[in-house]
């Protein structure tokens, strides 16, 4: 089969021929429909420090996915041949503290598919039968592979309360657009994005906030004003990974406000304390998803209606996987998606 892999410690990636992977008994083998580029894949594509301590050379890349389940192990259960599948890409140990409370969410031996393990961009994907979802035929294929973001914007932004509520999001990546969807949708009364890549507030338009801010150019203030947001805002979500937006949630939430932390900060990032305790701020980290409760919640968002579709802006072959990696490092793009349907 053929797979992308990262062959060599420097920028780039490889298609190699691979053997099909071997299936356990409680495994699922699946082939690949589509799957989508990760900023976590683009880490890996550029070789930096943290790809560079993390990932062994070698490896398939890849986690978001999409395909058809071709073969099953012997003790599975809840799949056969045929069904669609997308899954979960952190396999939980199933044996922990966590695992056994039912939250594996937290488990501290999660390991990810395409980073400690081989991963899904590759013709064929042997997965625990209990990290896979089946999707519905109404969801298309190019919505079923961005599971795994939007699942984890769904994760953050429901992490609490929103109905009436002043939201704002930091960053207009993909997880921020779809947060903006996922907060009307909850119900927010006002819901306010902030980046400054131009190509990023652009597409914000298509999801139809409250306000677009280019920080670059005014203040998240300036737009509270316009607003009429006294208060500052209920609910923020970080969703940029940028210490100066962090910075800035500490003076633009409002007191009593929460804030729910999911764009992957620098260690050293501050904050001003002050503002944190006597406003008496919440704040919250956010990884990953609930397995499955954030799935369900996902899958049930978009049968009741959830349109996220302006946030996927490009489709490749997987021949042209480069082409899809040029793109995202450009920062010109939202949800970048390889085809495997060819194959
Ligand atoms: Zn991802
Ligand atoms: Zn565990």
């Amino acid at each position: 089969m053929k797979a992308i892999v990262k062959k060599n410690p420097a920028l780039g990636l490889v298609i190699e021929e691979r053997p099909i992977p071997q299936i356990g008994e409680r495994d699922i083998l699946i082939k690949i429909r589509k799957t989508s580029i990760c900023g976590t894949d683009v880490h890996i594509y550029k070789w930096d420090e943290w790809a560079a301590k993390t990932l062994p050379l070698s490896s398939i890349i890849g986690h978001e996915f999409v395909g058809i389940v071709e073969k099953v192990g012997s003790k599975v259960v809840d799949f056969a041949p045929g069904d669609r599948v997308s899954g979960e890409g952190h396999l939980t140990c199933g044996h922990c503290r966590e695992c056994k409370n039912g939250r594996r969410v937290l488990c501290p031996n999660t390991r990810g598919i395409g980073v400690n393990r081989d991963g899904c961009f590759a013709e064929y994907l042997s997965l625990p039968e209990e990290n896979a979802f089946k999707i519905p035929n109404e969801i298309p294929d190019e919505i079923a592979t961005i599971f795994d973001p939007l699942g984890n914007a769904v994760h953050t932004a429901f992490s609490t309360e929103l109905v009436g509520k002043d939201v704002l999001i930091t960053g207009a990546g993909p997880i921020g657009l779809m947060a903006i969807a996922l907060a009307k949708k909850a119900g927010a009364r006002t819901v306010v994005i902030s980046d400054l890549n131009p190509y990023r507030l652009e597409l914000a338009k298509k999801f139809q906030p409250s306000r677009i801010i280019d920080v670059s150019k005014e203040s998240i203030g300036d737009a509270m004003k316009e607003l009429d947001i006294q208060y500052g805002f209920d609910v923020s979500l970080e969703m940029s990974g940028s210490p100066q937006a962090f910075a800035s949630l500490g003076e633009f939430t409002a007191c009593g406000g929460e804030i729910m932390l999911l764009g992957i900060l620098p260690a050293g990032a501050i904050i001003n304390w002050h503002q944190v305790i006597f406003k008496m701020l919440k704040i919250k980290g956010i990884y990953g998803r609930e397995i499955f409760r954030t799935w369900f919640q996902t899958l049930h968002l978009l049968q009741s209606g959830l349109d996220v579709t302006p946030v996927i802006t490009h489709e490749f072959p997987m021949e042209e996987f480069e082409k899809g990696f040029e793109i995202m490092l450009s920062g010109n793009s939202g949800k970048v998606i390889l085809d495997w349907t060819h194959l």
